[in-house]
């Protein structure tokens, strides 16, 4: 469509040619034509989801351009991930505040070396000036009776959660820089802050955890908004409630030299940790610690789904807390 709104034709359609075509593995067409030419592979059906990014919304003004592109694809390739879906596809649509040629060249970069790394094609996407804002929509396949799905959690299923939560919390925490941060802040060394920077601006999604749990898990979400958020969704699509328990919650050498306020908001309430959290049943336990093995992937089992609803938090001593995220109102 041309508007006034969108660039001048030669500006836009170069844009499109030197930072947005790049070469298909997957796709029959893509880039350049009316629409993109795509099919499933035999025997699978679409996954499709979007994600959209807004410039001081979801991300500071001013964030890196490499990590932007790569963070604006990680987080929709965490949604196959957690569905249990492999990448085929994106579109991108982006608003830009002017054609910067660096930031474009970066921004790209970033995300096409995630895409290429997961043999994900740009297919297609439309650009227009705007407040900067990235907007992409992820294509996958999964075998029907292969997909993770948000509802098909079972009563006494183990809860799994993979790698370590809450460091993208905290960095998140040291960016804001509100008083409480400050004391944060000082007791990072600068190689800590530069791990947990990457943690929250390069998360890595879990795509081949997601095609490893094929027939092992009964239901899975990525945790985005945090894991009582995400795991509640869970349990309320699958109408169950569970207990889970503090102390075995994974935790990194940085966050847990925090205070506990600290840590159990980032644990907890964190969000943008992009790993998943899984239900699977008790005979499923070998199976699986056998992939975190051959993945490299920490794998914990953190609680057990149950028939009482709700979600319950239980400390050292297996007592249930009342974890209130308004309690830590000065932290958010
Ligand atoms: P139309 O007017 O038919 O929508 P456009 O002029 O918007 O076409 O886009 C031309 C081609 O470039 C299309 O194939 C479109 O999918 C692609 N495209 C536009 N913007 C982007 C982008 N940001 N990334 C990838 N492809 C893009
Ligand atoms: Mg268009």
């Amino acid at each position: 469509m041309k508007t006034a709104a969108h660039f001048d034709q030669p500006s836009e359609f170069e844009l499109i040619k030197r930072y947005f075509t790049h070469p298909c593995s997957q796709a029959l067409l893509g880039v350049g034509d009316d629409c993109a030419l795509l099919s499933a592979p035999k025997q699978e059906v679409l996954a499709i989801s979007s994600d959209m990014l807004v410039e001081g919304q979801h991300f500071f003004s001013g964030t890196d351009p490499y990590r932007l592109g790569y963070k604006s694809l990680a987080v929709n390739l965490s949604d196959l991930a957690a569905m249990g879906a492999k990448p085929l596809a994106f579109t991108l649509a982006l608003a830009l505040p002017n054609n910067n040629p660096e930031w474009l060249a970066a921004f790209s970069k970033g995300m096409m070396s995630l895409a290429k790394a997961h043999h994900c094609d740009l297919i297609g996407g439309d650009t227009t000036r705007g407040p900067l804002t990235i907007s992409i929509t992820i294509l996958g396949s999964v075998a029907p009776q292969s997909t993770l799905r948000r509802d098909m959690a079972c009563i006494d299923d183990d809860i799994w959660v993979s790698g370590e939560l809450g460091d993208a919390r905290l960095a998140l925490a040291i960016l804001r820089g509100s008083a409480e941060t400050e004391c944060v802040a000082q007791s990072i060394t600068e190689h800590e802050l530069q791990q947990i920077m990457a943690r929250l601006e390069c998360p890595e999604p879990r795509i081949a955890l997601g095609l490893a749990l094929y027939g092992l898990a009964h239901a899975a979400i990525d945790i985005s908004d945090g894991l009582i958020s995400d795991l509640s969704h869970i349990l309320t699509r699958s109408q169950c409630g569970a207990s889970i328990y503090l102390a075995r919650l994974p935790i990194s050498a940085i966050l847990i030299k925090q205070p506990q306020t600290v840590q159990q908001l980032c644990l907890l309430a964190g969000g943008d940790d992009y790993e998943l959290c899984f239900t699977a049943p008790f005979s499923a336990r070998s199976a699986i610690y056998a992939v975190s093995h051959r993945l490299k992937l920490k794998l914990t089992r953190i609680g057990k789904v149950e028939i009482q609803q709700g979600l319950r938090l239980l400390d050292h001593n297996e007592q249930i807390m009342y974890f209130d995220k308004t309690g830590f109102d000065h932290f958010v």
